[in-house]
């Protein structure tokens, strides 16, 4: 599976190389998808429940699942998050980064950060014999004691042959519940992170989902391994 990884994480770098002023997010997603086949790869996300495009680029109020396309332009000051998944040899890799572009915001700044800390939080607790809500109570509080909300309808999830598999790992909930983890498990743990309301909308095609006040959302995510003695994170670019 960091065969799936590298390339998943190589691609989300390029898209981070690449992001500036003025680009289209069809153009964005182009260069996501050019990585991943040139790698020897499949885009997980392309045709996944019908998904037309190889990633999902979601512009500032948009949470997850934005479609690229041809007449959304990337400006200064948006940040954009950008999901992607990479297939090879019977397996997923699955991974997220907001990018800032040009100058944000203090407050897009400081939630971006909030977004990345949380998950990294999260995965420097990863072990065998931790639970799921040890890991989604830790994302909930880190998140919620600087003022931001948590997505409640969207969940991380294992990964493997499949891009979305048991179990679900929620960024909100109870320590001391929910499955414990073992070694040879890998779930993608994918904090969703609102600057105000947690409440999401989907728009009428059916992907899109923004947040309810119009305010920002920032988003990162990293499949990783459970090891006898910890954790691997599988999507690193290097
Ligand atoms: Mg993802
Ligand atoms: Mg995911």
């Amino acid at each position: 599976m960091r065969k799936a990884g590298l390339i998943t994480g190589g691609a989300l770098k390029a898209a981070g190389a690449a992001i500036h002023d003025g680009m289209t997010t069809y153009d964005l997603d182009r260069v996501i998808h050019d990585y991943i086949v040139s790698h020897g790869a499949k885009p997980s996300f392309l045709g996944y429940g019908g998904f037309p495009a190889s990633a999902c680029i979601s512009v500032n109020d948009t949470v997850i699942h934005g479609i690229p396309s041809k007449t959304e332009h990337i400006k200064n000051g948006d940040i954009v998050s950008v999901d992607v998944g990479a297939y090879i040899d019977g397996y997923h890799g699955d991974s997220a980064r907001t990018f800032a572009v040009g100058e944000v915001s203090p407050e897009a700044e400081s939630l971006m950060k909030s977004t990345e800390e949380s998950l990294m939080e999260a995965i420097a607790m990863v072990r065998p014999g931790i639970r799921i809500g040890d890991l989604s109570a830790a994302i909930q509080k880190y998140n919620e004691e600087r003022g931001y909300s948590v997505v409640r309808q969207y969940v991380g999830h294992g990964v493997g042959r499949n891009l979305h598999e048991d179990p679900e790992v929620p960024n909100f909930g109870r320590a001391g519940h929910g499955p414990r983890l073992v070694a040879g498990m890998v779930i993608a743990i994918e904090p969703m992170i609102n600057a105000g309301t947690e409440k999401v909308k989907v728009l009428p095609d059916g992907w899109t989902v923004k947040t309810l006040d119009g305010r920002l959302s920032a988003h990162f995510e990293h499949t990783v391994a459970v090891t006898p003695t910890g954790v691997q994170i599988l999507t690193l670019a290097d």
